[in-house]
């Protein structure tokens, strides 16, 4: 028996383990399924595709969207079991890339305004390919601004924080699109943690635009939780995805494989659900 872990971040997004730490802690956890779903990027899966083959890991391709829906925040994950994406998916990748550099700038502004002492330079230090608000948080709290990450969320970077910048974002409905148009196989991530928890008539909407699949089994949910969107999947005929959301030190207290005192088991029949919708 193996653990399946089909939500993982690396350092090429706002993770901690680089793509080849995550792949030997992946076995070392005794993993045998694991997706990388790094925040607009899939560098993490290229760089950590060659040492999964060879220690016999299967790893699938994966990505996380941060989408807006009714004036919120909400996440998707994509799975790419055959083909990489196309050239035109990549090119839309960048363009995220560039409205988080502008939201950056942004926000090292508002930060500077409320007197503190940080630049951009600093922040990027701590982000590869890309840098989000986890590493803006770092330099807070290392500078004594805030004691944990948390409270730099609460106070400066989080949407009722003083330093909150909106960022562009697409669509639920575009990112779906995209993400179908590309092969994938769109994943609604953490349900539970957008604004009010998504259910039943935010999900048949959202199944109308393309969705196949709902993150049943993750590190915020409780076991109810989990029913309850196995069920929804069920009365929708759609697939569940699952894992654990590590980020290594970025979220402490989420364990790869097993998430918070191991509340998440991902059955391994979810994986061929999920491929069973990909093209
Ligand atoms: P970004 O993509 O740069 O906007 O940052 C999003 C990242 O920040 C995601 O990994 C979230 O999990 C994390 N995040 C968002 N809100 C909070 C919060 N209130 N506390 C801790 N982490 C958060
Ligand atoms: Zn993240
Ligand atoms: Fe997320
Ligand atoms: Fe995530």
């Amino acid at each position: 028996m193996s653990l399946v872990d089909l939500h993982t971040h690396t350092t090429e997004s706002d993770g901690t383990y680089s793509p080849d730490e995550l792949i030997r802690a992946a076995v070392d956890a005794g993993i045998g399924t694991l997706a990388i779903t790094d925040h607009d990027t899939m560098t993490g899966y290229d760089q950590a595709a060659p040492l999964a083959k060879d220690a016999g890991l299967d790893l699938i391709r994966g990505i996380e969207l941060t989408c807006k829906y009714a004036g919120a925040t909400v996440h998707l994950l994509g799975y790419f079991f055959n083909d990489a994406p196309p050239v035109e998916f990549e090119n839309w990748l960048e363009e995220l890339l560039e409205a988080r550099r502008d939201r950056n700038r942004k926000l090292i502004a508002n930060l500077q305004s409320l007197g503190i002492d940080i630049t951009l330079a600093e922040v990027e230090k701590y982000g590869r390919r890309l840098t989000g608000r986890p590493h803006f948080a770092r330099v807070l709290i290392k500078k004594g601004h805030a004691a944990n990450v948390k409270e730099a969320f609460d106070r400066y970077l989080g949407e009722s924080g003083e330093a909150f910048v909106e960022r562009e974002a697409p669509t639920i409905s575009e990112a779906l699109g995209l993400i179908t148009g590309a092969g994938g196989v769109p994943s609604l991530a953490h349900p539970t943690r957008f604004r009010k928890r998504l259910e039943e008539a935010e999900i048949a909407e959202f199944v109308d635009a393309g969705l196949a699949s709902v993150e049943a089994f993750h590190s915020d949910h409780s076991s109810a939780d989990t029913e309850r969107y196995q069920t929804i999947a069920a009365k929708f005929a759609i697939a569940v995805s699952g894992g654990s959301d590590f980020h290594g030190d970025n979220k402490p207290g989420i364990q790869l494989g097993t998430g918070i005192n191991g509340n998440v088991f991902v059955p391994e029949w979810v994986v061929p659900g999920l491929r069973a919708r990909s093209r």
